[in-house]
Order: C-alpha cells, then structure tokens, then sequence
C-alpha cells in the first residue's frame, strides 16, 4: 500500500491575519510538490484569509483545534461547522500543548476526533509520551492508551482517512528530534495498535506522522521510514525551511 505524504504545519498562536498571508505569499512557491499533501494549520481567525492567500495553489488549509459539540453557549469555542463552511479539511486534535495548558484529556480527544469526522473533516490525532515516561521505558504502552482511546467508536472506514500525529513531548519546540529509528519504532506500533483495533487494511491505509523538531536536514531521513508518511511541524514552518521540509524528496 502507498500512502502519501502528507506535511502538515502547526503555526500555534503565531501570525495575525495580515502577517498569515505575507507569510502564505512567501512560502507559496516554496512548497510545490504535488506528491505531498501540504497543509497549513493556522489559528482560527487566519483560516479565512490563508483560504484567500492559498486560493491556486496546493496549500490546504487546517485549524488547530475544534469543539466537540453542534453549536450554543460555548463561548471562545470554534464548531466543527465553523470549520467546514470556512473550506478546512483538517484539523489538529489532542496536541501536547492543549494536552497541558488547556485540560484536554483522552476523552475529549475522542469526543473531538467523533465530530471531526461526522463532519467530514479528517482529524490530525497527536500523540507522544513526555521524557520521564520515556525513560521509565513506559512509552509505547502510554502511545497505545492514547490511541485506543482516540480511536473509540470510530468505525474503521473513518479511521483509513484519519491522520496520527506521533510527537514525544521532549521533541516539540526543543531542537531535539528523536532519532529515525525511535520515530519509527514508535509508528510502527501505532500502525500495529491500528491493525489489532479493526484489521490490516486499516493499519496500512492510515497515515502516521512524525512530529519533533522536524527541519530541512532531518526531514528525509525520518520520511524514509516505512511507518512515517511525513511530519506534523511547528517552528520550521514558519520559515523558508519549511520548503525543504516538503521538497524533501527532490
Ligand atoms: C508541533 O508543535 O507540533 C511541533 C512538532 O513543533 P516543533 O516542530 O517546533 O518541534
């Protein structure tokens, strides 16, 4: 089974609307490669004027997050609606750093992933294990967990398109990418935690990124993995860097 690479960048609580599309108009060129799905995960007040900016190009769209119910007195809160009527298709869920600073927990990942796709939006399911779980050696039983949970009562037509997100945490933001072979070690589990959960056509059909400390120098070496079929990328994609992160292959 092929499955196409696919680059997505986290920009997090970076860029205002005019600075998101200076910045789309800078990369624009730089991120052509019709064999990698690019995506550009932006928060939510620049998805319309990215839609705008990226109009004619490969650059898709993406939110940073969603909220897991319809509509009403959530206030602050971005519905999944929001999301599709603005033309995004994908969607961050279950980041570390919403893991830690905004109390989402497994459950509500779930919840969010259910609603992301009864609305045809294809999730980014994040994943990883902190520093101390890595060295406790608890990594790949606390990845299993997270995506257990994640995937609960998600039918397995859903969960071929769905997206996950490997991240450990001691990677994101510090210049410290695991090396290809703990990243693929760990994908290879998701892949084979996918398959026992509903069946081998769905573990090969899934995409599994990698994200960490993703760059221009390391990004071909950590796609070349069989179980990484491309990055989930904050600091570098905001930077021209973020071309040779997708050009990878050239
Ligand atoms: C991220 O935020 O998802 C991430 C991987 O960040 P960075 O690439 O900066 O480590």
């Amino acid at each position: 089974m092929s499955r196409k690479k696919i680059v997505a960048g986290n920009w997090k609580m970076n860029m205002t609307p005019s600075e998101a599309v200076a910045l789309i108009e800078t990369l624009k060129p730089l991120v052509a490669n019709d064999e990698v799905d690019v995506v550009f995960c932006v928060p939510a007040i620049d998805i319309i004027p990215a839609q705008e900016a990226a109009k004619g190009t490969n650059i898709q769209i993406g939110a940073e997050n969603l909220y897991f119910e319809e509509k009403g007195a959530y206030t602050g809160e971005i519905s999944p609606a929001m999301l599709v009527d603005a033309g995004v298709k994908y969607v961050i869920i279950g980041h570390s750093e919403r893991r830690e600073y905004f109390a989402e927990t497994n459950e509500t990942v779930n919840k969010k992933v259910k609603k992301a796709f009864e609305h045809g939006l294809t999730p980014i399911i994040c994943c990883g294990e902190s520093l101390t779980q890595r060295e406790q050696g608890i990594t790949i039983d606390w990845i299993r967990q997270q995506i257990k949970i994640a995937f609960l009562d998600v039918t397995a037509e859903q969960a071929k398109t769905a997206v996950v997100a490997y991240e450990p945490i001691w990677a994101i933001g510090t210049g410290k990418t695991a090396t290809s072979d703990q990243a693929e070690e760990v994908c290879a589990a998701i892949r084979a935690c996918i398959g026992e959960i509903y069946d081998e056509a769905t573990a090969a059909a899934i995409r599994i990124q990698y994200g960490g400390s993703v760059n221009g120098g390391n990004a071909a070496e950590l796609f070349a993995k069989p179980d990484i079929d491309g990055g989930l990328v904050g600091g570098a994609s905001l930077k021209p860097d973020f071309g040779a992160i997708v050009n990878y292959n050239k």
